[in-house]
């Protein structure tokens, strides 16, 4: 296998969340409702990730290990949409799978006999017949057995660990109708319910104290126009770039050292915005302790050529066309909510 492959599959694959990200996006893709990732060693030991979705019949899943395969691009506005907003399309299995041990156990819903497929640093090894339940279970062992280079450059475990925790974590928050799970060295991190509310969600990921701290933010487009009888439907508040923003935010007294805990997700993708992050603490104006962070989980949509698409892919940071509005619009609607609550 040419180093090349090797140095390209680490643009995609940079550490063990990287791979949990694809993995877990797969499984979402796959029309799962149950998703369980279980990690040693912060993932740099095991990877495994487990849904009940519509999995793969033996040849699907032989063509999903391959390069630039991909079952989910219909036509080439799909292609060109996915080159900005969804990063390298139909690469994410091959990547892995050149990079470490990988083995699919996999059966299609609906079909009699499953398939297991084993790779390693990128050739298939065996492909053979399985007993296992329908949905998919991706195992990726020994990550960057085959780049040490990379494999040096992995922090330690705790390290490694946060940013699986941190990943997995936004899925939970953005799919509250999928059970996710997380286990971490044999104990079970969180597991929600996939009952279908964003507190149920927060109270099975930060527990009861959090989820009890919880105040309501909403705001839309329109919220200035009262009413609809003099409305005009055609007619959109022009007060800045957000459609939408909807979320909680936590009461000042509940907070963390961390700036990690004020989730924002942008148009569905779960994204490090910092002047979200700063409107939302300047929105508290004051009440919280120094260098405390409240807990925020916040979805925020707008125009999609209002956020800068230049940003890597696979970079989380997202930047805004007209920033100082949306941290405008963000600050004012966490405001609003504050006071509501009489905080
Ligand atoms: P992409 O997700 O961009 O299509 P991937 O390399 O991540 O590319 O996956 C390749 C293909 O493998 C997918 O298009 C899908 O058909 C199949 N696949 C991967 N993971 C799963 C899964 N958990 N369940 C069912 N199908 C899967
Ligand atoms: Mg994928």
């Amino acid at each position: 296998q040419a180093t090349i492959e090797r140095i390209a599959a680490g643009e995609v694959v940079e550490r063990p969340a990287s791979a949990v990200k694809e993995l877990v996006e797969n499984s979402l893709d796959a029309d799962a409702s149950r998703v369980r990732v279980v990690v040693e060693a912060g993932g740099t030991d095991g990877i495994r990730v487990t849904d009940d979705g519509r999995g793969m019949t033996a040849e699907a899943v032989e063509r999903a290990v391959e390069k630039h395969t991909t079952s989910k691009i219909a036509d080439i506005d799909d292609l060109e949409a996915g080159v900005g907003s969804l990063g390298f399309r139909g690469e994410a299995l091959a990547a892995i799978g050149a990079v470490s041990r990988l083995t699919i156990r996999t059966k299609a819903r609906g079909t009699s006999r499953g398939t297991e497929l084993r790779m390693a640093g990128g050739e298939i090894e065996s492909v053979e017949p399985a007993g296992c339940p329908e949905g998919t279970t991706v195992e990726v062992e020994d990550l960057f057995y085959n780049v040490p280079a990379r494999r040096k450059y992995l922090k330690q475990d705790a390290t490694e660990f946060t940013h699986v925790n941190r990943v997995t974590t936004g899925y939970a928050l953005s799919n509250p109708d999928v059970a996710l799970a997380l286990e971490h060295d044999g104990r079970e991190v969180f597991s929600t319910t996939g009952q279908g509310s964003l507190e149920a969600t927060i109270l099975s990921v930060y527990g009861r104290d959090v989820a009890e701290a919880m105040i309501l933010v909403e705001a839309h487009a329109d919220s200035e126009s009262d009413g609809a009888d003099g409305g005009n439907d055609e007619e959109r508040d022009t007060d800045g770039p957000l459609d939408e923003l909807s979320g909680v935010v936590s009461h000042p007294e509940t907070t963390r050292a961390s700036p990690e805990y004020c989730s924002v997700f942008v148009n569905g993708r779960y994204v490090s915005a910092t002047a979200v992050r700063d409107a939302i603490v300047e929105a508290y104006g004051g009440q919280l302790a120094p260098d405390r962070y409240p807990f925020t989980v916040l979805f925020l949509s707008l125009p999609a050529d209002t956020i800068d698409v230049n940003v890597h892919p696979r970079k989380r940071e997202i930047r805004f066309a007209d920033e100082a509005d949306v941290r405008e619009q963000v600050r004012t609607a966490v405001e609003d909510a504050l006071m509501r609550e009489g905080v």
